[in-house]
């Protein structure tokens, strides 16, 4: 679905993202981990196109992205969905899933766009909010509405930051149901989280950054074990 070689960004004098390469199959689920500052979400705007890399490039689906605009990526199926909610506040829910229906298919006639708004609140649990106002929603339901904005542009590829941040136990499994649910139906999955509980449940495979670098990889078993992921989370704690 998506391969990444030797992405590279710097500000200024810092390598935030250093030569990092991954890829991520169809239907797959992969988490990325690391400490505070690894360049986690760097890394996701450099995919999603918010940023511009230094070197390295992006293959998805086979074609070079590496220096299109967010929108065109968008288009192409690569779905985004943000660490800190940013919906239309004074528009309801339904409509603003209905602007990611129409964005993200700028073709979509009026009946397949409400098929769309309709199965995506379905899937994300929001239909009987559809006609609240989005800055009347709750955190839980505005990150399930940040996620339904994503869908709604049929994504095959979802790019998630930490959107189970300041959920519940209990929400999170809810959301871990929910994305279960997205890959089942199709889509691949690249999410940060630093909930392991969520990181173990969901992801197939595990790629850890710490100082812009991948300094481990493999199944969540493999990588929670390893010395220098241990020392990175430690080290930065103490
Ligand atoms: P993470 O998401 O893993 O916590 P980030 O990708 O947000 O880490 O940040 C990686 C490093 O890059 C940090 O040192 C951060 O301060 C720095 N950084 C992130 N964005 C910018 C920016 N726009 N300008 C300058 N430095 C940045
Ligand atoms: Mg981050």
């Amino acid at each position: 679905m998506i391969e990444v070689e030797n992405l590279t960004k710097r500000f200024g004098g810092l390598l935030a993202v250093n030569q990092v390469s991954l890829e991520v199959g169809e239907r797959e689920i992969l988490a990325i981990i690391g400490p505070n500052g690894a360049g986690k979400s760097t890394l996701l705007n450099l995919l999603s196109g918010l940023l511009r890399p230094d070197g390295g490039r992006i293959l998805f689906q086979g074609e070079e992205i590496t220096h299109l605009p967010p929108e065109a990526r968008t288009w192409r199926g690569l779905g985004r969905a943000f660490q800190i909610p940013t919906p239309f506040p004074e528009m309801t829910v339904w409509d603003n899933v209905l602007v990611g229906a129409l964005f993200g298919k700028p073709d979509t006639s009026k009946k397949e766009a409400k098929r769309v708004v309709e199965e995506v609140l379905e899937l994300t649990g929001l239909t009987h909010q559809a006609r609240r106002l989005a800055k009347e929603l709750t955190l839980l339901e505005e990150k399930r509405l940040e996620l339904a904005r994503a869908l709604a542009t049929r994504p095959c590829l979802l790019l998630l930051d930490e959107v189970m941040a300041g959920l519940r136990p209990k929400e999170a499994r809810e959301a871990v149901e929910v994305l279960r649910r997205i890959r089942d139906s199709g889509v691949s999955i690249l999410f940060i989280e630093h909930l392991m509980p969520v990181v173990r449940a969901l992801a197939d495979r595990v790629v850890v950054l710490d100082y812009g670098e991948v300094i481990a990889r493999g199944r969540y078993e493999e990588v929670a074990l390893d010395p220098r992921v241990r020392e990175a989370y430690l080290g930065r704690s103490a």
